[in-house]
């Protein structure tokens, strides 16, 4: 109870990992998965090299192991949720690499029965009902939007719309994409299906664009007082990140060096905006990427951070992994 305490005044950037279980076909003997602690400590080892200091500690505010139920996550992530309607702005973010898991944790598999809703999911069901507890003190209205962001072009995909701002200038706020209003969590589940199905529209295949383009879901909350007429608002930024592996620049070139670049930017400017926060630096660099401009007014200030860093178990991803870590180490 003091931990959580202690830890609820730490600030408002919180990192938790989460190691996603060997699928069907990897081979567990392998794992770059030495120890979890309790207290959000992990050590991993690379599984085909011997000796010493080949063991890495890191530190989170908490580590969810590969038997890590949905459940769980989202037990530990609702607080932040419930802030929400107390006027907060909340920023949830999946970093990792592709197939760590972090369309899993946000979203679900693919064809998700109510036990496999991700974070998405059971935060808006979450906001539905404690709305209706509190109908007869505040009246609440939620709206969803939905973008994709690749190759630094942002785009609405709950309309046809299409691409804005190719070249949007540094600073200005990427203008509003369409806002679809919700009533029930069935609405916004209908809403995320016309979203993904938008998404591969041009793709060759989902999982290929998918991986190279960050999603953001935002929902918008926006209380009335019954008796002051007073009014309140909060938001939730839901964001499934591009795939952080690093591209070997000697063997892509074309379309893919470019997707990797911009990638590599849009990552990179997100941890500095995050590290800026966290350390409380005067100047936060908000303007590097389009991810960070669409994201700045949630980011800092009154706001909330989570971020779930991925993890695939797999030795072979031993590097990818350490990369992954070193990123949210760098920003928790
Ligand atoms: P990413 O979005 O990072 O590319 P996915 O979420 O698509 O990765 O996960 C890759 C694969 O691993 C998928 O088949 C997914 O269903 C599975 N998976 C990921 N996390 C879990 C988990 N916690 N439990 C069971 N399966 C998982
Ligand atoms: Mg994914």
């Amino acid at each position: 109870r003091l931990y959580n305490e202690v830890q609820e005044l730490k600030g408002n950037i919180r990192v938790y990992c989460r190691i996603r279980p060997f699928l069907p076909g990897q081979n567990s003997k392998q794992t770059s998965i030495e120890y979890i602690g309790e207290n959000g400590e992990l050590v991993v080892a690379n599984p085909f090299k011997q000796g010493k200091d080949t063991h890495r500690l890191f530190k989170f505010n908490k580590v969810f192991g590969q038997a890590s139920t949905q459940e769980e996550v989202f037990l530990d992530t609702r607080p932040l949720i419930r802030s929400i309607l107390d006027g907060y702005n909340v920023c949830i973010f999946a970093y990792g690499q592709t197939g760590s898991g972090k369309t899993y944790t946000m979203s679900g598999p693919s064809i998700t029965s109510k036990e496999d809703w991700g974070v998405n999911y059971r935060a808006l069901n979450d906001l539905f009902q404690l709305t209706q507890i509190r109908q007869n003190t505040v009246v609440y209205e939620v709206g969803v939007q939905m973008v994709e962001i690749y190759n630094e072009q942002v785009r609405d995909i709950l309309s046809d719309g299409g691409v804005w701002n190719t070249a949007l200038p540094n600073g200005l706020a990427v203008p509003d994409a369409s806002m679809h209003s919700v009533r029930s969590t069935e609405d916004v589940l209908e809403l995320m299906n016309i979203g993904l199905m938008n998404r591969t529209v041009g793709a060759t295949a989902l999982n290929e664009r998918s991986s190279r383009s960050h999603c953001v879901l935002s929902v918008h909350v926006r209380g009335v007082d019954v008796e002051t007429d007073s009014v309140l608002r909060g938001s939730l930024h839901l964001v499934d990140l591009a795939g952080s592996e690093r591209v070997d620049r000697s063997e892509v070139t074309g379309d893919r060096l470019k997707e990797a670049q911009h990638i590599n930017k849009s990552l990179s400017a997100l941890g500095d905006v995050i590290f800026a926060l966290a350390h409380k630096n005067p100047h936060v660099p908000y303007r590097n990427s389009k991810l960070t401009q669409v994201l700045q007014s949630s980011l800092g200030g009154q706001a909330k951070t989570l971020m779930f860093v991925q993890v695939n178990p797999d030795g072979d991803s031993y590097a990818e992994t350490v990369s992954t870590l070193k990123f949210a180490e760098r920003v928790s």
